[in-house]
């Protein structure tokens, strides 16, 4: 049989030889309508924190390291968040937006300018 999680065709075993996933859900074909019946539902959509928390580091670690590069992907990775209705992605904003700001400050200082 074929591995549904990976494709590797040809699995001898219970378990993929490449992915490891099981093998005993899609064995026979006449239990396509129970499988597909007892597939957990698909996780419900509540927006996760995924890309805020990613901005929020982003603009932390941009205080201290690459301001000029990791505080617009904190932005960008907020602006995603809120495309995504994530509820930090307004301080997701923030923090990517003042750490860009006061790195590139402090960034300058350090450097002299
Ligand atoms: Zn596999």
């Amino acid at each position: 049989m074929i591995c549904k999680n990976c494709g590797a065709g040809e699995q001898t075993s219970n378990f993929c030889n490449k992915c490891g996933a099981g093998m005993k859900n899609d064995a026979a074909p006449s239990g396509n309508n129970l499988y597909s019946s007892t597939t957990p539902a698909p996780t419900p959509v509540s927006p996760g924190n995924s890309f805020s928390i990613g901005a929020i580091l982003c603009g932390a670690i941009s205080l201290l390291f690459f301001p000029i590069v990791l505080g617009p992907v904190g932005l960008v990775l907020a602006a995603v968040a809120k495309s995504k209705n994530e509820k930090n992605a307004v301080i997701g904003f923030v923090v990517a937006g003042v750490g860009m700001l006061v790195g590139m400050f402090f960034g300058a200082m350090f450097a002299g300018y």
